[in-house]
């Protein structure tokens, strides 16, 4: 049978409503005032784009929820956007120096949320665009995190940008992919208005290779930043693949980005092929549709997961079933559609290889297969495009981390096609970083950066930040064990 929507719009909207309400203002003040504004905040070291957290909350406390905006925004153009799906458990509110006194961390993400929300509402520009133009014109491939975040600061540096991108809309997966309960597209093109507030001209609808030639941006730029992200999702390879209700996962949250809720055709029994991060909001949002089961198979163990402690509790409080150790054969259908999966068991064998156990097959009933075993990367694309440009053994573009200067001096590079594929404020944060090597290739002059001092590691620039080189919370109690005079101190981590 084809499939069907499962659910009313009322139940769905319901469903698919704000996981974390937004903060009142007299929560955002108590909230704000249990801050210590630490002098070495690691917070901050662990913000990919280095937001000034103790001094954005300090104006929440003091009731300047404009100027906090301002902070936050000065650093991370998307930070509406990052304050709600940035994973803030392994970045800033892990780190936070609450966290080792057995208190709750700050809820950094709530309140910046409150600060950007304060503004939007109001219809407050808090960022103004850059009075000097250098005369410097940058294409830049692709409208998602990456390419954004970099255009935003190019613009604010004093070039001319023009942003190419192949979809309709621009954002990247921040409009198509982000899971629906966490932000909704309108915010993300809110945040796309934004950056051209600040004077970028975005052109959609423009496929770079196809529509538009690399050959004539080099003609007509001085520097190109590719922001392209990642390629489609990976096939499962097995037989039965082809029947109609086996989905990429991308593509099916993609529909719940273009499409109303109560249009989308959901399984009543769904499988989720897969483990990472879009496996577990597939598996979610497939809940939420209306879904009566939803099986998550995965080839390994529980702890071998990619996927985000709190994604894959929230999968289970929605009511998705684990099923470790297994892998699909083959997709089982009857007249045309999917009926089952025919699947194995697994173990790890002593090289750390996934390994079938023989007579252990079963079948897994469901009538939609979401397939999430990864996306694909750009690779050919790349060489189609760039044919010189130099793609390192994953197929991701090699660059210098600090300027992400490729192997092709005027071409610039970050976000997923650079590093295979992590968050949306690595993203924003490599692409500010690009701006400023492109803005050094440039002018040869070095834009100045607000500097702070750091005992745990970073040295110069825009240190004490997370910009050059953010810590995640596993790094950052690594780094609390090895510093000398503070392995010994009561603060150490145990
Ligand atoms: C399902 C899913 C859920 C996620 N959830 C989260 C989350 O909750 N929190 C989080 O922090 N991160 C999340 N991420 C990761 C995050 O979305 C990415 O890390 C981030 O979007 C990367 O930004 P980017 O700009 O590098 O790439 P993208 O966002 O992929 O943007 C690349 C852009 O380039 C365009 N493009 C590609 N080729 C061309 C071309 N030839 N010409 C012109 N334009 C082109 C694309 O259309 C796209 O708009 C999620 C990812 C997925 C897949
Ligand atoms: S680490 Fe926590 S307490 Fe310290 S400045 Fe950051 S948010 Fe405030």
């Amino acid at each position: 049978m084809p499939l069907q929507p499962l659910l009313p719009a009322s139940a769905l909207a319901a469903n698919m409503a704000d996981l974390k309400p937004p903060l009142r203002p007299q929560e955002a003040h108590v909230e704000a005032s249990r801050c210590l504004y630490c002098f070495d905040a690691p917070c901050i070291m662990a913000c990919p784009t280095g937001i000034d957290i103790p001094t954005f909350i300090k104006k929440i406390a003091s009731g300047n929820p404009v100027g906090a905006a301002r902070t936050i925004l000065t650093a991370n153009i998307l930070g509406a956007s990052c304050a709600r799906v940035c994973p803030t458990a392994v970045l800033c509110e892990g780190a936070c120096v609450l966290d080792d006194r057995d208190q709750q961390p700050i809820q950094i993400g709530r309140l910046q949320r409150y600060a950007t929300d304060y503004i939007e509402a109001r219809k407050i520009s808090v960022l103004a665009p850059a009075p000097n133009q250098t005369g410097r014109k940058i294409a830049v491939i692709g409208a998602g995190p990456a390419g954004l975040g970099c255009a935003a600061e190019l613009a604010r540096l004093g070039h001319t940008v023009t942003v190419f991108e192949k979809q309709k809309q621009a954002g990247g997966l921040n409009t198509y992919g982000i899971a629906y309960y966490k932000m909704k597209p309108e915010l993300s093109l809110a945040e796309v208005e934004l950056v051209k507030s600040l004077g970028v001209e975005i052109r959609t609808g423009v496929r770079v290779g196809r529509d538009m030639k690399v050959a004539q941006l080099e003609k007509d730029f001085d520097a190109i930043f590719v922001g392209v992200g990642l390629g489609s999702g990976q096939r499962l390879r097995i037989p039965g693949e082809e029947l109609p209700e086996v989905v990429d996962a991308l593509d099916y949250i993609t529909r719940i980005h273009t499409d109303p809720l109560d249009t989308i055709p959901t399984g009543r029994r769904v499988a989720v092929v897969g483990c990472g991060n879009t496996a577990i909001d597939a598996a979610t949002q497939a809940r939420r549709l209306g879904a009566d089961t939803v099986s998550v198979i995965y080839r390994r163990n529980e702890g071998d997961m990619s996927a985000y402690d709190f994604e894959y509790e929230l999968a289970k409080n929605d009511g998705a079933q684990f099923v470790f150790r297994a892998i699909p054969l083959e997709v089982l259908g009857t007249a045309g559609h999917v009926t089952g999966l025919r699947c194995a068991r697994t173990r790890v064998g002593a090289d750390g290889k996934v390994e079938i156990v023989p007579n252990t097959e079963f079948i897994e009933p469901c009538d939609l297969v979401l397939k999430a075993v990864g996306q694909e990367k750009q690779a050919k694309l790349l060489r189609d495009i760039f044919p010189s440009l130099s793609v390192d053994a994953r197929g991701v573009i090699a660059a210098d981390p600090l300027t992400g200067q490729t192997s092709i001096p005027h071409i610039f590079t970050g976000g997923d096609c650079a590093n295979g594929g992590r968050e949306v404020v690595n993203a924003v944060g490599e692409g500010k970083k690009a701006a400023h090597g492109i803005h050094v290739f440039l002018t040869k002059e070095t834009a100045a950066h607000p500097v702070q001092p750091s005992r745990l590691g970073a040295q110069t620039g825009a240190s004490g930040s997370g910009l050059l080189n953010p810590i995640r919370v596993r790094e950052l109690e690594q780094a609390l064990t090895t510093v000398p005079f503070l392995s010994g101190s009561p603060f150490a981590k145990k």
